[in-house]
């Protein structure tokens, strides 16, 4: 028989009363949501979506112990090992968090407020816009952010990746299996990504690199048709034909949410952490992509996100141990 209590969580006058709230559903969130349910502490994940960036990731091959899963497949597992505590998992978005009294009140899009000692905000990072012309008014027609999403739209088409980190590598190998083309435009000429992927795509005849080159607008009328794309060297501009553009250009946290809360930020607009992923706020940890400054390795991986949100979650235990024995929070 488990010695762990289960709790769901209680409503009190149209608001939810939790120990810990964890607000993201990624590696982080649900890791701290998995380790406060073992410590028998009274959680509940809120989320925008399930999964967060690792639920897009086409293959993952360097999370130990599950070799090459799917992100999609590798997030169900976590989602099914919270739930297997009962942590309940509910979708809203967190708007902001303030103080009132001895509590944190985390309020949320559908009104939802949430009383808690302790809050781990693992709201991970979202898709950096590349910014020109064209990728705003083709977005969903052509323009993406997640090739596993939308790359089975794209079966003996022609598509094109932006970037050279590893989620512009990855996307471009799962691209090449449903695709007919894909050309991997990228500024520099040497790749931030694993060499592994590199290498990969390199060798797959598939892939065109098309290298020290910009892309400068995304043409089309209800569809994408093309991309124009400029050499950084030579300033010569030429227009690939493609039906579907995949912009991978990297991450941004949510510095204006944090902000708002009043969470230092550095100067990425991550949230800065000290070892134990406490913030400046007493009570408020932030985990994941979103976390940062000076005190933080970075090394954004699911397994560095799963540990992060871990030591968080030990971390907001102690804090709530601390609370209840009244030595102050
Ligand atoms: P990233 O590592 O920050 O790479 C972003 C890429 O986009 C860089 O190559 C950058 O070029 C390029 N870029 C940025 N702004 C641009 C612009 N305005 N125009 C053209 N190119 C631009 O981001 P990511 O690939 O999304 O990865 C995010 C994090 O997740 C990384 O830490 C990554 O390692 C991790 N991740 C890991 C895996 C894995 O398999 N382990 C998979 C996916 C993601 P420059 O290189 O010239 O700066």
């Amino acid at each position: 028989m488990s010695s762990f209590r289960l709790f769901a969580p209680s409503s009190r006058g149209g608001e939810e009363e939790l120990d810990v709230l964890v607000v993201g559903a990624g590696p982080a969130g649900l890791t701290a949501a998995l380790y406060l349910a073992r410590y028998g502490v009274k959680t509940a994940v809120y989320a925008k979506e399930i999964g967060g960036q690792m639920a897009i990731a086409p293959l993952v091959d360097d999370y130990p112990g599950v070799p090459r899963v799917s992100g999609r497949e590798l997030a169900d597992r976590f989602v099914n090992h919270v739930r297997s505590y009962g942590v309940p998992i509910v979708i809203d978005e967190l708007v902001d968090v303030r103080r009132e009294g001895d509590r944190w009140v985390a309020l949320f899009s559908s009104g939802r407020r949430v009383r808690c000692v302790a809050a781990i905000l693992a709201l991970g990072a979202r898709k950096r816009r590349l910014g020109v012309p064209g990728e705003d008014r083709l977005l969903g027609r052509g323009v993406s952010y997640c090739a596993v999403c939308d790359g089975p739209m794209y079966a003996g088409k022609r598509v094109a990746v932006v970037g050279g980190g590893n989620s512009a590598l990855t996307s471009a190998l799962y691209l090449s299996s449903v695709a007919s083309r894909v050309y991997l435009v990228h500024r520099r000429d040497s790749f931030r990504a694993m060499p592994i992927y590199v290498e990969r795509a390199r060798s797959d005849p598939k892939i065109e690199m098309v290298l020290r080159s910009v892309v400068t607008e995304i043409v089309g009328d209800d569809r994408v048709r093309g991309i124009k794309v400029r050499n950084v060297e030579s300033g010569e501009e030429r227009l690939i034909e493609v039906d579907g553009v995949f912009i991978e250009v990297g991450v941004e946290p949510p510095t204006e949410l944090f902000r708002k809360i009043g969470i230092e930020v550095d100067e990425e607009g991550r949230a800065v952490v000290d070892k134990d992923m406490s913030t400046n706020l007493p009570g408020i940890f932030v985990a994941g992509d979103a976390a940062g400054g000076p005190k933080k390795y970075r090394f954004p991986q699911i397994i560095t996100a799963a540990a992060e949100g871990a030591i968080a979650a030990d971390a907001a235990w102690k804090y709530l141990q601390k609370a209840r024995s009244g030595r102050g929070t």
